[in-house]
């Protein structure tokens, strides 16, 4: 913890509120539908209760805890020069239509008509928003740079909401913005994404979560221009690549892969391994449907993805890609290795086009206009790790049908090492076991992970949209440059349990915590007991530390048993035995052991260093 935090922290009279006055439900049995430990735990300790797919109400302490995190990126985005605003989450799609984003977002924007017809939609994130206050309300560069930021409700009518907080429909999202004039030195956007980046690290390290950061997605102004703050936790829906020997760590779509380096006898080159054979294939749309039919594995598929080019200037209309069965073609990089923009293709179109989509092989390059990317691993013609000729199934180019023992010298009908529209390129996904980028020799590992923080440098995506510009010093009008950048509150949440639980519940990190304290009556019936209590609250609330005190009419084994499920880090217990000696039980939550006795002077010092240290 820093020091401006424990100071914070002290200076602040803890809250106390008795169990027995407020609402904590907390459940035996969790969910049927709950399959990860943060959507068990929260439902069971009582802090959300779901609503619907994706919604959920946040009780009493749920709400302590998304409060706690809130005010943690608050006190270091304002520590970072950010001024909080609010915007709206109720927006007119008209907005929408400036950055043509209604249709890249699609199903996932929740959209609807008001009483007078007017088009309008729920904000999943605000880029259009603030920028359409921003471009009337900053005129002059004398205003810039400036970092505005917002913690507010975003909606997202994702498909497969799951997993309590950590996937949901309705979810609170800090979203920040920055606006420069120019990229590098003073004021730029650069030094203002490092701002944030640091931010990030600090406010992540204060949650108390164990976090990796990921180059990710590369933005319009090229280079690492985006990053992820990623929650090392095998129960993560994202893939993270690491090179254990120089620490270089990207997101999966973002990953380079070393040099795979051209095989001896150089790329496409093997005899057959067999006749080429065409095989019906009905009703398999799928690599996997046409793997389980032929009984063949994806590793001998080629996977050929057809794209089409989205510059005028392009050096061909369509791009197809090939890649191995098993392995994912990677968008960005195939844009990398055309040299422009390349978007999937319309089915039709390219049906007309004389692609048998769902069919396609490589043999689809000698149709009209068409450049071939074949990655590394496809482009082989010899099996390497058997010696043999390389066995390869791919599409028959017309519907239904594939091919067995494809050969790139044989089959594909041009010289595929000379031809001027095939090229070997890397564009694939990286994976486990791949070469390290970073260090000859290394190779990459998978880990998993959960996306709490993204930061972004939109460049003048968004200005150039919606013609945001103004002077500069020199009277000469320039596009304001954006960063963005945004927190997942609610699913920051989720991690702290998914990553900081046991058995028998929640161990939640003390900045995070609903209480830090939780003072256990063992006969809360007795006046000598409460007061001692109240008086050991009044305390501890005066050295910053909030209390809860369980005063319900309840067991002491069912009391303790809630006490670790709703993971409060220290908790005192008051009972006769440990009165009589003038003293009562501390047990930290994430101490396995029995509690042990300490003196009631002693005791606040204890709990403080307890939760501040
Ligand atoms: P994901 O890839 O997980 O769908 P994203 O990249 O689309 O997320 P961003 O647009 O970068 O999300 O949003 C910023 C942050 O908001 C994310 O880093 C994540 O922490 C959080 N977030 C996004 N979608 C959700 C959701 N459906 N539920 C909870 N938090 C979310
Ligand atoms: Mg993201």
């Amino acid at each position: 913890m820093t020091q401006a935090t424990s100071e914070a922290t002290i200076s602040r009279r803890g809250d106390i509120q008795r169990w027995s006055r407020t609402l904590i439900p907390t459940a035996r049995e969790a969910p049927a539908d709950a399959e990860l430990p943060s959507h068990r735990l929260l439902v069971r300790a009582g802090c959300i209760r779901r609503l619907t797919a994706g919604v959920y109400d946040y009780l009493p302490l749920g709400l302590r805890v998304l409060r706690k995190i809130s005010q943690i990126v608050r006190e270091e985005m304002d520590a970072a020069g950010g001024s909080e605003l609010l915007l709206p989450a109720l927006c007119p799609t008209e907005l929408l239509k400036e950055t043509g984003r209604a249709e890249d977002y699609g199903d996932l924007l929740f959209r609807f008509e008001d009483r007078h017809g007017r088009d309008s939609y729920l904000g999943p994130t605000h880029e259009e928003v603030i920028t359409e206050m921003a471009r009337s309300a900053i005129t002059s560069y004398k205003q810039l740079p400036l970092n505005l930021y917002q913690i507010q409700t975003k909606y997202r009518d994702e498909f497969r909401p799951r997993a309590g907080l950590l996937r949901g429909r309705e979810f609170l999202m800090k979203d920040a913005y920055s606006f420069h004039l120019s990229i590098d030195g003073p004021g730029g956007l650069e030094e203002g994404y490092d701002a944030m980046y640091q931010a990030y690290v600090r406010i992540f390290t204060r949650c108390g979560l164990d976090f990796s950061v990921v180059e990710a997605e590369a933005g319009p102004i090229g280079g690492s221009a985006s990053h992820e703050f990623m929650v090392n936790c095998e129960t993560g829906e994202d893939t993270i690549m690491v090179c254990p020997e120089t620490g270089y760590a990207a997101n999966v779509e973002k990953c380079e892969i070393g040099d795979r380096g051209a095989p001896e006898q150089g790329w496409f080159a093997g005899d057959p391994s067999g006749d080429l054979e065409e095989v019906h294939t009905p009703d398999c749309p799928g690599i996997e449907d046409v793997c389980k039919l032929l009984k063949v594995k994806p590793r001998h598929m080629l996977k050929t993805v057809v794209f089409h080019a989205t510059d005028d200037d392009a050096p061909a209309r369509w791009v197809i890609a090939v890649v191995r069965g098993d392995q994912d073609v990677n968008e960005g990089k195939i844009r990398d290795a055309v040299g422009g923009g390349v978007a999937l293709a319309d089915v039709e179109k390219a049906k007309k086009a004389g692609f048998a989509i769902g069919y396609v092989s490589p043999r689809a390059v000698k149709l009209d206009g068409v450049l071939m990317l074949v990655d590394p691993d496809a482009a082989a013609g010899i099996d390497a790790d058997k010696g043999k000729p390389m066995f390869w199934v791919t599409g028959a180019d017309k519907k239904d049908h594939h091919v067995k023992h494809f050969n790139w010298a044989r089959d594909l009908g041009v010289d595929a090492a000379s031809a001027a529209n095939v090229r070997v390129a890397s564009i694939r996904n990286a994976a486990a076991g791949d070469p390290s980028p970073r260090a000859p020799g290394a190779t990459l590992e998978a880990r998993r992970g959960i996306e709490v923080g993204h930061i972004f440098k939109l460049g003048a995506k968004y200005s150039d949209a919606m013609g945001f510009a103004i002077m500069d010093e020199t009277q000469q009008r320039k596009s304001v440059i954006m960063g963005c950048y945004g927190i997942g509150v609610s699913r920051a949440m989720a991690a702290c349990v998914e990553m900081s639980h046991d058995d028998n519940g929640i161990v939640w990190p003390a900045a995070v915590a609903p209480y830090h304290v939780i003072i256990t009556l063992m006969r809360p019936d007795d006046a000598s007991h409460a007061q001692a209590a109240a008086k050991l609250a009044a305390e501890l609330s005066a050295r910053g530390l909030d209390v809860l005190i369980d005063d319900r009419a309840e067991r002491p084994g069912v009391k303790f048993n809630d006490a670790d499920l709703i993971g409060v880090p220290v908790r005192l217990t008051i009972g006769d035995k440990a009165l009589a000696q003038n003293g009562v039980e501390f047990k930290a939550r994430s101490d396995t052991g029995k509690g042990e006795l300490v003196p009631l002077d002693d005791v606040v010092a204890r709990c403080a260093a307890s939760v501040f240290e």
